[in-house]
Parts: C-alpha cells; structure tokens; sequence
C-alpha cells in the first residue's frame, strides 16, 4: 500500500520510534468511524474521527502522534473509502492488530475473539438485535481484511462483559420459548466502559476486595450496571439500548403498551413508534430544545420550564435505577460516574445522589466540583456509607487490551 501513501498525509514529525507494536482500534458505526492507534503500554495514541460518511459534507478529522490536527474532505465516500485513507494515515506507525468495537455479540461470546469466517457471519448474523450497529462493524472487518489481509483482527463485544449476569437478572418474564428458540433475553451494552472504569475503582480505593460497585455511564447513551468482584451482575439496558435510563434522545424504560396504545390511538406504526423512541425522546424530547445536557442545562438555569423537568427526569431516574440495582450486590462499595454527563456534570452528580438518600451518601462539595474535564478521583466525605468516584471512561484502551489479549500478545 505504501505506493498509493499520498505524501500530504504522511506525519514528518512523528517519533515512530516510541509507539512500539500498535493495535488499531475501530469503532464503525453507521455514518462514523471512530479510530485510536494505542502503543502496546497505552501511553501515546493518535485518535481521529471519519464522520458524515455517505454524504458530501465526509470528511476524517485527524490528530497527529504530535496532537496536530488534520481535516481530510472525502466527499460521498462512505466506510470503504474511509478506511483506506485512515490506514494510510496510520500505515506509516506498523501496526500489528486491529481491534474493533461490535455491539451485539448475542450469547454466544463473554470475550473478545479473534475474527474469522464464523465470527464474521455471526457479527453480520447478529445484525437481527442490533440493526444499526452490526452491519457496519461487518463493513469496518471486511475493508481491513481487503486492505490488509494478513493483520490479525479481534472483534470485542459491547454485550461480552455482561455474560456473567444470571438468569435471575437477564431473562424477561415472557414465555419461555421466547427465549430458548428467539435469545429474547437482556443482553446489556456499554460493557468495556463498565468493566474499565469497575477495574480501575477497584484498582484505586484504599478499601480492600471484593468490591461492590454502581457504575453509571452517563453520556448520550445512558447505562448503569451492578458490578461485583469484576463481574457484571446485573445491567439496565436490555434486548436493546433503548431499555433503563432516559438518554439524550432515548427514552429508557416506558410502559410497553406504548406501542399498542400508539397504534391504537394515532394510527402510528412500529417502525415510527420505534424512531420516536430512539431519536426523539429522553432529554431532548422532554426539553424540547436539545439532546446535550450542556445546552439543556443552560435553558434551565434562565428558567425555561421544561428543560428543568428534564433534568430532574434524567437525574430521578438514574437514582431510582442505581437503587434498584444495588439488590444485584452481595456488598455496596460505591458508586462510579463516568461518560460526557458523568465525568463533566458536578450538578448533575448532585442531584442523582440526593435522590439515593436513604443511602447514607455524603459528598464532599468542594471535591465533586473540582472533578470534571477528565480528572479521576473520589469525592466521598469521610464518614460517607458510600464510595463515590468519578473515573474517566477508556473504551479504547481496553479494546486494545483485549485486543492483545485474544491474540496472546501480552
Ligand atoms: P458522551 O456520549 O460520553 O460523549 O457524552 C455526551 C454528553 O455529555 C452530552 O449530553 C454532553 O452535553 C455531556 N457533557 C459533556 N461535557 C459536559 C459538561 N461539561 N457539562 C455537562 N454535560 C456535559
């Protein structure tokens, strides 16, 4: 490939000499490729973003080994296109894997697994429980594999970390056939955020294990999750990502005669109620202004009515669903924040804790308000019940541990 390496994109700077044995990891979404380059002791990464693809606006927004920024037109092109001018951004640094973010893994993987015939045709098999996701995660393999066709590919499963949930936790109460012939069952998602940020609260409390913890990942998408001693025991969103918490624009939990109601009542079909529910509903459906709390926040703070129902929707029902899922622990170590809302929102930590109040939470105001823009720590008082921490998410990083892992290069 090195003949058809357009030299704009070669970065002449760059100390390849520093990022040692590289894994590539993808995240392929419909109109977006998300990508890090990550050196094998995940201290220096290059991360760019391919987004509007299909359209004429496509284009690769890129960061440089030395954080320059780059900005690459590729009007129309779509995922193929996309690709071939990312891996000749990176092709330069060697790269000896490539790891890639797949939603829905179904039941059969509770790890990451190195990608061949079979396990393509299940990420494309599985395309029946994640329609949006899966067939573009498919596309992302198959253009490495053309491109590159002797890189060892690894696919990690949003779905994987939460194989550990018992039947207790992960079946519906519908007919068993459901289940047994059709895997109707909760599957949950967001399982390299949970695991990550569970592992590293673990890693940095003083408290000795096994550890109990809360995790909410808190950002357009929403999810909390019941983690014990590293295994997910129990996790909000569902057969889908619309089931738990209310999101940027999806709605969580309502009642499931909805749809019947809807149809009934406003003549609207499934796949409508299905749209109206995924990308008109949570903190933008209720505010009626925007999916980012960052706006939402703003409107309610001058007083806009309906934005400030919002938040306290959003916030109400993160509590009510991180009580309820501390019934999953043996033991409650704590709580751990992350994703944009998570990580970023003092406010909106506040609030969902003093919905917890039968909890024996304390927080410690001046640690909870100098925590956001990627810091990590606790903001607990001292004679608080419960831990609580704010530890940044790093989905890349371990994609690309399990990445290496799958394929014993660590
Ligand atoms: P994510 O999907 O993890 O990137 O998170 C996106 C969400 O995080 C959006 O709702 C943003 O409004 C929110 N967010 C990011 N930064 C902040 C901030 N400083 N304050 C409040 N919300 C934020």
């Amino acid at each position: 490939m090195s003949d058809s390496l357009n030299p704009n994109f070669y970065d002449q700077n760059a100390e390849t000499s520093t990022l040692t044995n590289p894994t590539l990891v993808l995240n392929c979404g419909s109109s977006s490729i998300k990508y890090a380059l990550i050196s094998e002791d995940n201290s220096i990464r290059i991360t760019g973003l391919a987004e509007n693809l299909g359209l004429d606006t496509a284009r690769i927004k890129h960061t440089t080994i030395n954080g320059d920024k780059l900005e690459i037109s590729i009007p129309g092109g779509r995922h193929k296109l996309a690709l071939q001018k990312i891996l000749e951004l990176l092709e330069q640094y060697h790269f000896i894997a490539v790891g890639h973010r797949v939603v829905h893994g179904g039941r059969e993987y509770s790890e990451a697994v190195r990608v061949d015939e079979h396990v393509l045709d299940e990420v494309k098999r599985l395309k029946i429980l994640a329609p949006l996701h899966n067939p573009a995660h498919a596309l992302g393999i198959e253009a490495v594999q053309a491109i590159y066709p002797e890189i060892p590919q690894v696919v990690v499963f949003d779905t994987a970390f939460h194989q550990t949930m018992p039947p207790v936790a992960f079946r519906y109460p519908i007919p068993k056939s459901l289940y047994e012939e059709y895997k109707i069952r909760r599957y949950g998602f967001h399982g390299t955020s949970h695991a990550y940020v569970s592992e590293r609260a673990s890693e940095i409390t003083q408290t000795k294990g096994p550890h109990g913890w809360l995790t909410a990942h808190l950002g357009n998408g929403c999810s909390a999750t019941a983690v014990y001693d590293g295994k997910s025991l129990d996790t909000s969103m569902g057969l889908t990502p619309l089931e738990g918490l209310m999101m940027g624009t999806r709605s969580g939990d309502v009642d499931p005669s909805l749809h019947m109601h809807l149809k009934r009542q406003l003549d609207m079909s499934l796949e409508d109620i299905d749209a109206m529910l995924n990308k008109e509903s949570g903190l933008l459906g209720i505010s009626g202004l925007s999916n980012d709390l960052r706006t939402v926040e703003e409107a309610a703070n001058e007083g806009h009515q309906d934005a400030k129902l919002a938040i306290e929707m959003f916030c109400y029902r993160v509590g009510k669903y991180l009580a309820s899922l501390s019934c999953a622990l043996p033991e409650l170590t704590g709580i751990v924040f992350t994703g944009g809302i998570g990580e970023n929102s003092v406010t909106t930590r506040t609030r969902i804790l003093e919905v917890m109040r039968h909890f024996g939470i304390k927080v410690d105001a001046n640690k909870n308000a100098g925590l956001f823009g990627g810091s990590e720590g606790s903001f607990h008082a001292e004679d608080s019940h419960l831990e609580l921490w704010v530890v940044p998410t790093d989905e890349e990083c371990r994609i690309a541990q399990e990445t290496r892992e799958a394929l014993s290069l660590t």
